[in-house]
């Protein structure tokens, strides 16, 4: 018999695992048809991410890489409606659709569209010096994890939860990339992210390779001591 697609498996786990969810499904659509690239994480990954800041009792989520605000609803569901997301986007548009679409999805109240380059905002957030966040998603320019996950650590506390996508790439992360080409760069800021996890002594990590809609990748998950 044929190998069955693991995309046709994704189908088959929304059908039975996932409710319906209408205005999650437009809010996709319309980030589509706005223009904005196909890169959001999948249906079970997006539920699995909620499920995470349930399990962490995560109020305070940071995310650093908003697109059209599919992950941020997700985790804004997770902290429930006395939680607080707070998300970093350097694109206008993607936050505008982000925006219209968080809104459409009955959560914007809780969440916080922070425009501007990750690494500043980061910046400007250790500086504001609030409470520190529970849970953090990384899924931006991966030539910066490194540096996103130190300052998840410094934004964190004790036993926040630390998530970074797409750790895997289709096995690329084995091999130093190419510094000239863009998927080089980011295989070696993936690279950097993954030492970073291993060596800090405040992390405790591991990773998970994973197939699905959207190929093979994978995710890293991290607790900070
Ligand atoms: N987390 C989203 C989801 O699953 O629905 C997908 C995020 S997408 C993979 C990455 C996003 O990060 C893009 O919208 C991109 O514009 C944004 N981004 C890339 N580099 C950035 C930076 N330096 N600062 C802020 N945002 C950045």
């Amino acid at each position: 018999a044929a190998v069955p697609d693991p995309a046709d498996v994704d189908k088959y786990l929304v059908e039975k695992l996932l409710a319906p969810e209408p205005e999650m499904a437009k809010a996709r659509e319309r980030a589509h048809a706005a223009g904005l690239p196909h890169i959001e994480v999948s249906e079970v990954q997006g539920k699995f991410l909620m499920l995470l800041a349930q399990i962490a009792g995560a109020r305070r989520v940071l995310e650093i890489g908003t697109l059209g605000g599919y992950s941020t609803t997700w985790l804004a569901r997770g902290v429930g409606p006395d939680g607080h997301v707070t998300t970093c986007e350097y694109e206008p548009l993607h936050a505008r659709v982000a925006a219209d679409n968080l809104a459409a999805c009955g959560v914007e109240d809780r969440v916080d569209i922070r425009i501007g380059a990750a690494l500043d905002t980061l910046d400007a957030l250790l500086a504001e010096g609030g409470e520190p966040f529970d849970l953090v998603f990384i899924d931006a320019d991966k030539e910066n994890n490194g540096h996103y996950i130190d300052l998840a650590i410094a934004l964190g506390r004790s036993g926040s939860v630390i998530v970074v996508d797409n750790v895997v790439r289709e096995g690329a992360v084995l091999r130093p990339g190419d510094p000239l080409s863009e998927a080089g760069r980011m295989v070696n800021g993936v690279r950097q992210g993954i030492d970073v996890l291993g060596s800090n002594p405040r992390l405790d990590a591991t990773a998970l390779q994973t197939v699905g809609a959207k190929g093979w990748d994978g995710f890293a998950l991290a607790v900070v001591r």
